[in-house]
């Protein structure tokens, strides 16, 4: 049975996301907010067994401490990124393989936005946990890492298979349109991403997760050809 993927919106743009098994047990990826994920938690009666992080920022782990969980979880985070972490029971690298719900979980280094960045791959039920790093219609913007390190991590999760949903950390796809249009104007697939980026947000609706494929075929920053096109696309989006 694939895990099932409830996406919750916290703080003003931020997403967690909660896997969930068929026995009721939950992993929860990043913890922007409590309240949010204690009622998703409560309206289904699930157990949190575990809770992943990608990287080390406030709005990524600030809702921690507030989480209801009884017994205590599992913590799950970068061995690079422990120091400034809250603290963890495990800590992982690029290339291990986990255990989550029963399910394997492939750990990628996707440093860039900070170093020590990771993403959490389940190949089995199809999902991946960007952060920000990779985002969708766009990407997480250079506080730590070179250009070079950001477009190779783009590259690792660009190679996953297409069908991946790519499950990202925030709600920032409108104004990643708009820049995504701009930089590449007449390309019928961005365009039409734009007017359905449109269509869902008047509509009040997520446009997270998104398809590994759609990605690959929308993505500025991954239809980019090399690092220096990338570097120079990524520094024209910092001051859009
Ligand atoms: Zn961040
Ligand atoms: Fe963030």
């Amino acid at each position: 049975m694939p895990l099932e993927l409830l996406t919750i919106p916290c703080l003003a743009d931020n997403y967690a996301f909660l896997l969930v098994n068929d026995a009721g047990e939950a992993a929860l990826v990043d913890a922007p907010e409590a309240a949010p994920i204690n009622a998703a938690l409560a309206a289904r009666g699930l157990t949190l067994t575990t809770i992943l992080l990608t990287h080390h920022h406030w709005d990524h782990v600030e809702g921690l401490e507030g989480l209801s969980t009884a017994p205590a979880p599992r913590r799950i985070g970068a061995k690079a990124d422990a120091h400034r972490l809250p603290p963890l029971t495990e800590e992982v690298s690029e290339g291990e393989r986990i255990t989550v719900l029963g399910e394997a979980v492939d750990i990628l280094d996707v440093s860039g936005h900070t170093v020590g960045h990771i993403a959490f791959h389940f190949p089995a039920s199809g999902f991946v946990f960007t952060g920000d790093s990779l985002m969708a219609f766009g990407c997480g913007r250079l506080f730590e890492g070179t250009p070079d390190q950001m477009y190779h991590s783009l590259g690792k999760l660009a190679a996953l298979p297409q069908e991946t949903l790519v499950c990202s950390g925030h709600e920032y796809t409108a104004a990643n349109a708009k820049f995504a249009a701009s930089v590449l104007p007449g390309v019928a697939a961005i365009a039409a991403r734009c007017a359905e980026t449109d269509r869902l947000r008047r509509a009040g609706q997520f446009t997270v997760p998104s398809s590994l494929a759609l990605e690959t075929a929308t993505n500025p920053f991954l239809l980019a050809p090399d690092a220096a096109a990338f570097a120079k696309l990524r520094a024209q989006k910092d001051v859009f």
